[in-house]
């Protein structure tokens, strides 16, 4: 069952740099899927289509069975489903705390004070960072930082993660924490899609992979379509 599909998808940016050129693909439901290229491929370009914060210059985008639409409400209802985890955790961390960090999207939700409570200590659990709850963001390493920017969007349930480049910059340890993150949020069922250029990690942890290469997709299969020695 296909979760996330695109169909000739292109982007322009104002400047004339064509980013994404024609691009089909198909993400099916509760797969591990890695995007991978080198880069200046165009990898977080196309993750911003997925939340609906860019518009494609031209080609549809599908989630969820129904074609991606740009007005206020559609885009509420597309950034509950989708949850992006940014490269860099200073984009996504600016609370005081840990705590009301991870709250900030529930509570935009809109649900109720002890929904958000038990939402945020489920997610702080879910990503070992429980006891830095009262901690600042900015005095903690960059692999715990990472851990609470996806404990962030866990708290929101998205049926969807998109994570750019989710393993750059962590010691091995830290990569570990990270992939058994997502293994188990996949388990329950959650579609995961990262961007790497991390072969090997890749390889260990994707069902699907696209290679991404100055704006187009260059293959598309499984790990031992993609990376056994032809
Ligand atoms: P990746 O995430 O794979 O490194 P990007 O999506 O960031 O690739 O970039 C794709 C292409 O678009 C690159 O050529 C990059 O230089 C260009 N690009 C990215 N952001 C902008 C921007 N705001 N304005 C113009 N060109 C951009
Ligand atoms: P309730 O307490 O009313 O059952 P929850 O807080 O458990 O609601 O869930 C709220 C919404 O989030 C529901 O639509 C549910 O399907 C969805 N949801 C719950 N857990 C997950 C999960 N792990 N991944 C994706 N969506 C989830």
């Amino acid at each position: 069952e296909v979760y996330l599909s695109t169909k000739n998808l292109s982007f322009t940016y104002p400047d004339g740099t064509h980013a994404l050129k024609n691009i089909t693909l198909e993400i099916k439901k509760a797969r591990k899927v890695a995007i991978i290229g080198p880069n200046g491929a165009g990898k977080s370009t196309l993750f911003s289509h997925f939340n609906g914060l860019t518009e494609a210059t031209s080609g549809t985008i599908e989630l969820d069975g129904e074609t991606m639409k740009y007005d206020k409400k559609s885009l509420l209802e597309v950034r509950q489903k989708v949850g992006i985890v940014f490269q860099d955790p200073n984009d996504q961390l600016f609370a005081p705390t840990v705590k009301e960090d991870v709250a900030f999207g529930p509570m935009n939700l809109g649900l109720s004070y002890e929904e958000v409570e038990k939402r945020v200590d489920e997610a702080l659990e879910m990503v070992e960072m429980i006891e830095f709850k009262d901690k600042t963001p900015h005095h903690l390493s960059g692999g715990q930082q990472k851990r609470v920017a996806i404990a962030g969007i866990i708290a929101m349930r998205p049926e969807i993660m998109i994570l750019d480049e989710p393993t750059a910059g962590l010691d091995p340890a830290g990569v570990e924490k990270v992939l058994t993150i997502l293994n188990n949020l996949n388990k329950e069922g959650m579609t995961i899609v990262i961007s790497s250029h991390d072969i090997e990690m890749v390889n260990e942890f994707a069902d699907e992979i696209f290679v991404l290469s100055n704006g187009e997709i260059i293959a598309n299969g499984d790990k031992h379509e993609i990376f056994s020695d032809k």
